[in-house]
């Protein structure tokens, strides 16, 4: 069984290291996530090393997404580590404050006081604790507290309803898109953007640097949500940050913002990967609560690319238990999920010759029933025209580009094939593509295949051809 959803798993404590590392992957972990918040440009160097080497002895391509920090908008320390807020209490947010106490703790976002006003609301630490603003007087924000608990160092700060003014990328975030490139990561996610410039900027600082990597929009701010479209269109997918979403948007309102973004996604050709909380219960435990089975089920059912682990792999104690229990969810979920094609696709208009030929697969195959599609392509893009319509039958993406191979890792529906050489004669092309759909157990001879190239063959160009093909019928060329 061939799983279609895609899973992301972060790198973390509890993973770093090859033998866990292997272990994930032979679980079923397409994608790792580097977390850009914790550690050196030399540590994300050394654990892209770690993941390649260990995707190699596995034999399976896996992608790596590195996820930059973003804007710190979080208090800062306090003197015992922690305090405990009594509901009721005054508390004070102080920019200018250097050491935390029960009154009041510093910033390390220092423009806080110049975006909030009295009667705003501020969720800190992912909404667990809730302040009411009363006033703002310099650098001072006096609040009374409305949820109560203990609040820690260096804690994430919320506004309801969003408007906080502090730019997606960072100093940091910059520099880190430098180290993203030299490692050649496949795609880079941006925290907190509000808009397609922030966006667009990503991707100018990534092909600035030399790198080729994808661009993800993480929505995570109101402003993202009201922007999404020409979010989309400056970016390569959007990930459905849930965990700082849920608290400016409020946690009701991000079940149908997750469909939404997922569809809007998969109509303008980019990808979607949802995350946060899918397995929570997982960091503790060897088995998903029935909640969470939903939950992934649900987002595999929406259409997402992939499904992603944060903590639950990073810092948990069932790293390599969760992975299986996703991959195990999915796969049920995609056996219940419907095939149709979209019901517009007959009204579709393309401009593009390659992207013609890849509905034209997509039609073909789903009619024909054939057992599989082979893309030969070089960047990939044949290959994610074709995933974004649902037709139930895997693509498999024949690329001599390892680069373009491990990017496409995230595709759904997508399984990419590295092809040993290039090719400037037709046949011995064409039979290759065959015999590598037969070692990797796909097809057998005898089944039809719906095929799609680029012809002449060696020319880089556009995929301009369909061609239905019975495995057998290219034969081995003379000579070899
Ligand atoms: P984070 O982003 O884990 O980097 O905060 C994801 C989210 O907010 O859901
Ligand atoms: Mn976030």
């Amino acid at each position: 069984m061939t799983r279609h959803t895609k899973i992301v798993a972060t790198l973390g404590p509890a993973s770093n290291n090859p033998e866990v590392l292997e272990k994930l992957i032979r679980a079923g972990v397409d994608v790792v996530r580097l977390n850009f918040s914790h550690g050196s440009a030399e540590d994300h160097v050394a654990r892209a090393t770690m993941v390649r080497d260990a995707a190699k002895r596995v034999g399976r391509p896996v992608g790596i997404l590195a996820d930059l920090q973003g804007p710190k908008i979080r208090v800062g320390k306090f003197a015992d580590g922690k305090v405990t807020l009594e509901a009721g209490a005054r508390f004070i947010l102080d920019a200018a404050c250097a050491m935390g106490t029960l009154e009041r703790v510093g910033l390390d976002y220092k423009d806080l006081p110049r975006d909030v006003r009295g009667g705003d609301v501020l969720l800190l630490d992912d909404g667990r604790i809730v302040l009411d603003v009363e006033l703002v007087r310099g650098s001072e924000i006096h609040t009374v507290v409305r949820h109560g608990g203990e609040l820690s160092n260096n804690k994430g700060i919320n506004r309801q309803g969003g408007g906080l003014s502090a730019p997606a990328l960072t100093a940091k975030d910059m520099d880190d898109i430098k180290t993203a490139a030299d490692i050649g990561v496949d795609y880079v996610a941006i925290s907190f953007p509000k808009s397609a410039a922030d966006m667009y900027m990503a991707r100018q600082l990534m092909r600035a640097a030399g790198g080729k990597a994808l661009t993800i929009a993480k929505i995570e701010r109101v402003e993202a949500v009201a922007a999404l479209d020409e979010i989309l269109d400056a970016s390569d997918g959007v990930m459905v940050a849930r965990g700082d979403l849920a608290v400016e948007v409020g946690d009701a309102a991000v079940p149908a913002l997750q469909k939404k973004m997922i569809r809007m996604a998969r109509e303008r050709n980019k990808l979607a990967i949802t995350a946060t909380q899918m397995m929570e219960s997982m960091i503790l435990s060897p088995v998903p609560t029935r909640a969470e089975v939903s939950d992934v089920a649900n987002a595999v059912l929406d259409g997402t690319d992939a499904v992603m682990l944060s903590a639950e792999t990073a810092s948990g104690k069932y790293p390599v238990q969760t992975v299986e229990a996703m991959a195990r969810v999915c796969l049920e979920a995609e056996k219940s999920a419907e095939v149709t094609l979209d019901r517009e696709f007959l009204d579709r208009v393309f401009t593009r010759i390659d992207q013609s030929i890849a509905m034209a697969a997509i039609w073909t195959a789903h009619h024909l029933k054939v057992k599989a599609i082979a893309a030969l392509t070089e960047s990939g893009s044949t290959a994610l025209w074709m995933s974004r319509l649902n037709c139930g039958v895997p693509v498999y993406a024949l690329t001599p580009s390892a680069a373009a191979q491990t990017k496409m890792c995230l595709y759904r529906e997508v399984y990419p094939l590295l092809m040993k050489q290039t090719h400037t004669e037709r046949e011995e092309l064409l039979y290759d593509a065959e015999q590598l759909l037969i070692e990797a157990g796909v097809v057998d001879k005898g089944d039809l295949i719906v095929l799609t190239i680029g012809e002449p063959i060696g020319t880089p160009g556009g995929t301009n051809t369909l061609k239905i093909v019975r495995v057998g019928e290219h034969t081995q060329p003379a000579g070899r």
